[in-house]
């Protein structure tokens, strides 16, 4: 479903991802880890186009992303995104802030709207702080709320930027949990996190990104047990 050839990236005279080769399959859970600036969230920002890749080709569930801004919409209909920084509408509640953008960006009534984010919102277990504002709640619940808002939107793929890092420890386990009870439903999820624990859990592969490239890819068992290259092992030396 995400098909990534010789894509190549600079900001100004940096470069910043190196003829990065990727393909994804449907219900495929991948685990993107590296050291700080290796380029991991460039990677998945270019996915839905938040970055622009300057060569090679990213086709996202058979639509090319060029410069089309019909492709682009479609494409970012298929791919929800949730971020280290929570993103929530501040003067919202959080009701409002998932029906936001079924209502205003796809025309959904109100009411369906609504329907839609209560499901979600039990689903990831805070349907009881509908009527909060985003500032009343713990980090925890409120990147839980951010997932359920990207869900609403009914997305095929779902791309995670170190969804907990910005938590405290004891938080970081209600989000992961979330995110696992998500992979159960097969979806597509493309996820950096340093949370390794998830990726032996729920990955499928793990890559691995230093400098701009793709640097080593393998299963989590064969990633963590033998990492064939040294930059990889350094790396899991460091982390684990
Ligand atoms: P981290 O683990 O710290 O989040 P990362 O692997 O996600 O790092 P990126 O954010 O993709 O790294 O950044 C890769 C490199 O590109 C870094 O050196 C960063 O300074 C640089 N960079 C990122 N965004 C920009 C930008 N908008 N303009 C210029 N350089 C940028
Ligand atoms: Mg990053």
């Amino acid at each position: 479903v995400i098909e990534m050839n010789g894509v190549n990236k600079w900001f100004g005279d940096f470069h910043v991802l190196k003829d990065i080769n990727l393909s994804v399959t449907k219900g495929e859970r991948i685990v993107i880890c590296g050291p700080s600036g290796s380029g991991k969230s460039t990677l998945i920002r270019c996915i839905n186009h938040l970055e622009q890749h300057q060569e090679g080709i990213i086709n996202v569930n058979g639509t090319l992303l060029n410069e089309s801004s019909k492709n682009i919409t479609q494409i970012r209909r298929e791919v929800g995104m949730v971020f280290q920084q929570f993103n929530l509408f501040p003067h919202m509640t959080i009701l409002d802030n998932l029906c936001f953008a079924p209502v205003w960006a796809r025309n959904m009534p109100r009411a369906e709207a609504e329907e839609i984010a209560l499901r979600y919102l039990d689903r990831v277990g805070i349907s009881e702080q509908k009527d909060k504002y985003p500032g009343q709640l713990s980090g925890g619940q409120q990147q839980r709320v951010a997932i359920a808002r990207s869900l609403c939107m009914s997305p095929s793929i779902m791309l995670f930027d170190e969804p907990t890092s910005a938590l405290d420890p004891e938080m970081i386990k209600e989000v992961l949990d979330v995110m696992i009870e998500l992979a159960g439903t097969g979806m597509t999820m493309l996820c950096v996190t340093h949370e390794m624990s998830f990726a032996r859990s729920v990955a499928d592969r793990v890559i691995f990104m230093d400098e701009g490239e793709i640097v080593e890819e393998n299963t989590p068992d064969a990633f963590f047990d033998n990492p064939r290259v040294d930059r990889t092992q350094q790396f899991l030396s460091q982390i684990l």
